[in-house]
């Protein structure tokens, strides 16, 4: 007998007959002899919705009452598999975040799980009970309000729900067959990896590739969860999140992401002095924005201009934070573009190969794509280019760096 946590995304539970589907899935698995705990998503375009009610009203809304909003999504999806369960004759019942409880910190919007107790799943499962979890959401204890977990949240509360009980697996389906070489909705020749190690997925997670929460594949790690993603849709084997010494065959690029919630500034005619990064970081981290690639140009006497990004998302309260502190930035003017997209090429491989950077910067320049701005670290290189180019530079670096399908696997 195994203790299995699954967490089904949006798709997977967009409307009465996928959640039938899935209350089939977990059935099969009660009737192995396992016992199933189950997280779930808000069915989908829900979230987005609601997320669209809040920004309809104000951008500069409040948090906490913001959380309130989004977290409902999920109370409707728990409850009706809960219902589909009964109603095939399994013993299920629903619990919100609270319930559990799962307890995070007070940052709302985008809260980091502090405990799971797993007290009152551990009884819910030796009762014969198959908990159903709202993903996304926990309880801040002090202020007793609803926290969510930042976008794509239910992943992370799937692994951390497998680590507070003990899971011996933690199954991520999705809408996808499992993770691939890149966004397999972009391009058609993408391949689907059979493993991936922790550190690929977590850079490709954190760089755009949302078929897993950064902080899902974080907790993954140190708790060592074993996490597969797979495909609610089609019954195929998935992917397996490992460790480096698992795979044996080792690309040099295992994966290409895109994150098109990118925003660009440019301060111009700066001071060209000691301090007025940090001045920028500074001024952005008192709003609560986190600044990612920053370039600066070179300077022309006593003055520079300094190109930075943010996420698309906190551009308006960027722009606010930039406009409120002309007098300590201390630039002449400044611009902004949101037509912008940050494309990155992810593989362990890279530590040991050279000439990658190379092959990458080629591959855009012969389709005339031009770099705005470049950020490497031991495993990665990012380029920041024109949105409009997306599509296009994913192509040509996925076949630049070998990835593409062969042709008598496609379709
Ligand atoms: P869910 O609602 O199940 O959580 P998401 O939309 O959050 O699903 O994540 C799955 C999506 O992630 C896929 O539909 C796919 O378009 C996208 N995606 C982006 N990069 C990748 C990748 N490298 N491998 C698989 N899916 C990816
Ligand atoms: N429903 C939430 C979202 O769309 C959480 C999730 O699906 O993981 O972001
Ligand atoms: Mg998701």
């Amino acid at each position: 007998m195994a203790l299995i946590v699954q967490k089904y995304g949006g798709t997977s539970v967009a409307d009465v007959d996928r959640i039938k589907i899935v209350a089939n899935k977990v059935k099969n698995e009660i009737e192995k002899g396992n016992q199933v705990v189950v997280i779930l998503s808000a069915m989908s375009g829900v979230t987005n919705s609601l997320v669209k009610f809040c920004n309809d009203i104000t951008t500069f809304y409040d948090n906490r009452e913001y959380d309130a909003v989004v977290a409902t999504g999920e109370q409707v999806t728990i409850g009706l598999l809960a219902i589909a369960l009964q109603n095939m004759g399994i013993k299920a019942r629903s619990y919100a975040g609270w319930q559990v409880p799962i307890i995070t910190d007070n940052a709302f919007g985008k809260a980091r799980i502090k405990e799971i107790k797993p007290d009152n799943l551990l009884k819910s499962l030796e009762n014969g009970e198959v908990p159903i979890i709202a993903g996304f959401q926990g309880i801040e204890i002090e202020s007793g309000r609803v926290a969510t977990l930042g976008r794509g949240g239910s992943d992370t509360s799937a692994v951390a729900v497998a680590a507070a009980i003990n899971a011996d697996c933690c199954d991520i389906f999705t809408d996808v067959e499992g993770v691939y070489t890149t966004d397999p909705r972009i391009v058609k020749v993408a391949k689907k990896l059979e493993k991936i190690t922790f550190e690929e997925i977590l850079e490709m997670a954190s760089l755009g590739a949302k078929v897993l929460q950064t902080r899902s594949v974080e907790l993954a790690m140190k708790y060592k969860v074993k996490l597969r993603v797979l495909s609610s849709f089609v019954d195929a084997p998935g992917t397996l999140i490992c460790s480096e010494d698992e795979i044996v065959e080792k690309e040099v690029i295992s994966g290409i992401t895109y994150n098109k919630d990118e925003a660009k500034f440019t301060l111009v005619n700066i001071d060209d002095v000691p301090g007025v990064s940090a001045n920028i970081f500074k001024v952005m981290s008192n709003a609560g924005i986190n600044v990612d690639m920053i370039v600066q140009s070179v300077s022309s006497g006593t003055k520079t201009n300094m190109t930075f990004t943010v996420p698309d998302s906190e551009f308006e309260k960027a722009k606010k934070a930039i406009e409120a502190n002309k007098d300590l930035l201390n630039y002449e003017s400044f611009l902004f573009d949101r037509k912008v997209v940050k494309v990155s090429i992810v593989g362990i491989g890279m530590k040991s190969h050279s000439g990658v950077a190379e092959t990458m910067f080629r591959a855009l320049a012969e389709k005339n794509i031009n770099i705005m701005a470049i950020s490497t670290s031991e495993i990665k290189i990012s380029v920041l280019i024109a949105d409009e180019y997306t599509e296009l530079a994913l192509r040509v670096l996925h076949t630049a760096f070998g990835l593409d399908k062969e042709i008598s696997e496609k379709e």
